[in-house]
Order: structure tokens, then C-alpha cells, then sequence
């Protein structure tokens, strides 16, 4: 399954806030799909809506992306 575009792996969460939605890029780990990067229980305020979730370690999700990190992007962890 070889395509042309490459995949960026994130971890990622959907804002918790009813409506809102918003996804949050946490973590880069890199365009290979063996990850050594663990998902952590975080907490994330989400810049559109204000409000501040607690996320645990499983509701983290793989997020492919066709854009590596933006300039100045910063990892939660
Ligand atoms: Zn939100």
C-alpha cells in the first residue's frame, strides 16, 4: 500500500465541548506506522470555546495527516 503521499501521524482529541468539535494536534510521532509514542492522560483548554477537558490516555486518537508540522508547533508532550 505505497501512495504518494505520506502520512503524518498525530495524537489528537476532538474538543469535549458539545458542538464545538474542534480537533487539537498533541503530538507529532512521525510518518512511520511502528509508533514507540505512548498516548498520556492530559488536559487540553481548547482555544475556540474556552473551555478546559481532561482527556485520559485511551481517548487519544491516531490522527493521519497529510501536512507535517506546521512552523512552531508545539507538542503538549
Ligand atoms: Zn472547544
Amino acid at each position: 500500500m505505497m501512495g504518494s503521499t505520506m502520512l503524518h501521524y498525530y495524537w489528537s482529541v476532538i474538543c469535549k465541548t458539545k458542538g464545538c468539535g474542534t480537533r487539537h494536534l498533541l503530538s507529532y510521532i512521525g510518518t512511520n506506522s511502528t509508533f514507540t509514542s505512548k498516548p498520556v492522560t492530559i488536559q487540553i483548554q481548547c482555544l475556540d470555546c474556552g473551555q478546559t477537558h481532561l482527556y485520559l490516555d485511551r481517548e487519544l486518537k491516531l490522527y493521519p495527516s497529510g501536512s507535517p508540522p506546521v512552523e512552531g508547533f508545539e507538542p503538549k508532550f
